[in-house]
C-alpha cells in the first residue's frame, strides 16, 4: 500500500522522515531496551529529549529567553480557560473574533465571568476575513488581546501581528505554528494543540513571557496554574513523552529542510498552486476567504456546481488525494496543507482539480 497525500485538518500529515526515524528506534530507544512509550519520564533520557525538543523549538523560530516553553495536555481547547484564569485577573480581555476557534476561546473567558470585550469581529461575513490594523481598537489597560492566527476552518490567516503597544498579545497558533518566522515584541503567550503542524495529538504546546508567571493566582487548581508546569519543568505530573518525542522528530526535521524562513517560501509555493487553480477556473471554483486574508496552511474553496463536490472528493480519493471534505460551516472543499504537505501533494491536487473543472464544466 503506497502512502497517500493527506489534506485532513487535524490530526494531519507527519513528515515521512520522522515517522520513520520513530519506526527505526520504536522498539529500543537509545539503547534502553525499551521503547520510548515504555520508559520513565524521570529517566535521563526523557528528560534529555524533553530538553532538546525545548532548545530545537527556541533555535528554529527564534524564542527570545525570557520565554518559557512548557507541554501540556487537554489540547488547545484547554487554554481557551487556563490563558483567562492565569492571566486576566481582574482587567478587561479583549477578544478579535476571526472564527469558531476564537469564538469558543471568548466563551470560556465569559464561563469565567472575565470582563471580555470583542474588539472585531468577521462572523457577520461568515468569517471570511482578516481585519486591518486600522479596525482595531485595543482596551488600554486590557490584561491581554486575544488572536487566532490561523482559522482552521475558514482558511483565513493573520499575515501582520497587530500593534499592541505592549498589551500581552496571547495567540492560538495552533495551525499555523512555525509555519512562518514571527517577531516576538508584544508576544504574552502563544498556544497550539501539537496535531496540525507540530506532531500528533496529545501534546499543547505553550510559550510563555516569563513575566507573566507572576500574575498567576495561588488559588488555581495545581494542574491548572502555569507557574506549576514551569518549576516542574513540565514534569510536575506524567507528560505525554511519546508525542513530545514525535514533536522533537518534527522540528529535526523542519531544521533539515532549512528552518521556519525556508518553510514559509515554500509553504506559499505550495498555496500558490491550489489558489492559481482556483482563480483561474473561471468560476468553477469559488475561494472562501477575501484574498488579502487567505490561509497558507487551510484551503477553503466551493463549487460552482454544488452537485458536483461529491464527485469531486470521490475522485480525488480514488487518486490518493484525502481528506478534503470542507467543515460544514463553510461548506465545499478544504485543502489543508500544513508544513509537512509535501509540495507534490499540492501540485497532483491543483492538477487533479484543472481537470476536474475541465471535464465537468
Ligand atoms: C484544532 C484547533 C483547536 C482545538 O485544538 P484541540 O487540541 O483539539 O483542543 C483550537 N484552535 C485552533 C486554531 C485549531 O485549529
Amino acid at each position: 500500500m503506497e502512502r497517500v497525500f493527506n489534506f485532513n485538518p487535524g490530526p494531519a500529515v507527519l513528515p515521512l522522515e520522522a515517522l520513520k526515524e520513530a519506526q527505526a528506534e520504536f522498539l529500543n530507544y537509545k539503547n534502553t531496551g525499551m521503547s520510548i512509550l515504555e520508559i520513565s519520564h524521570r529517566s535521563k533520557e526523557a528528560e534529555g529529549m524533553l530538553e532538546e525538543t525545548k532548545k530545537n523549538l527556541k533555535e528554529l523560530w527564534g524564542i527570545p529567553d525570557n520565554y518559557k516553553i512548557l507541554f501540556l495536555q487537554g489540547g488547545a481547547s484547554s487554554q481557551f480557560f487556563m490563558v483567562p484564569m492565569n492571566l486576566a485577573g481582574d482587567n478587561v480581555v479583549d477578544y478579535v473574533l476571526t472564527g469558531t476557534w476564537s469564538e469558543k476561546a471568548l466563551e470560556e473567558a465569559n464561563i469565567l465571568k472575565k470582563k471580555t470585550n470583542v474588539v472585531y469581529s468577521s462572523q457577520s461575513t461568515n468569517y471570511d476575513r482578516i481585519p486591518q490594523p486600522s479596525e482595531l481598537k485595543f482596551t488600554k489597560d486590557a490584561a491581554y488581546v486575544h488572536i487566532t492566527t490561523n482559522n482552521t476552518i475558514f482558511g483565513t490567516q493573520w499575515h501582520y501581528l497587530p500593534e499592541t503597544n505592549g498589551i500581552p498579545l496571547v495567540m492560538d497558533m495552533s495551525s499555523d505554528i512555525l509555519s512562518y518566522p514571527i517577531d516576538f515584541k508584544n508576544v504574552g503567550l502563544i498556544y497550539a494543540g501539537a496535531q496540525k503542524n507540530l506532531g500528533p495529538a496529545g501534546v499543547t504546546v505553550v510559550i510563555i513571557r516569563e513575566d507573566l508567571l507572576a500574575r498567576v493566582p495561588k488559588d488555581l487548581p495545581t494542574m491548572l496554574k502555569y507557574t506549576t508546569h514551569e518549576k516542574n519543568n513540565s514534569l510536575y505530573n506524567t507528560p505525554p513523552v511519546f508525542a513530545i518525542y514525535m514533536v522533537g522528530l518534527v522540528l529535526k526535521w523542519l531544521k533539515n529542510i532549512g528552518g521556519v524562513k525556508k518553510m514559509r517560501e515554500i509553504n506559499e509555493k505550495k498555496a500558490k498552486l491550489i489558489y492559481d487553480a482556483i482563480d483561474n477556473s473561471n468560476g468553477f471554483y469559488k475561494g472562501h476567504a477575501q484574498k488579502d486574508s487567505r490561509s497558507l496552511m487551510n484551503i477553503t474553496f466551493t463549487l460552482e456546481n454544488k452537485d458536483l463536490e461529491g464527485k469531486f472528493d470521490k475522485e480525488a480519493t480514488a487518486l490518493g488525494l484525502v481528506g478534503l471534505k470542507g467543515h460544514r460551516s463553510v461548506g465545499g472543499m478544504r485543502a489543508s496543507v500544513y508544513n509537512a504537505m509535501p509540495i507534490e501533494g499540492c501540485q497532483k491536487l491543483a492538477e487533479f482539480m484543472n481537470d476536474f473543472a475541465k471535464k465537468n464544466k
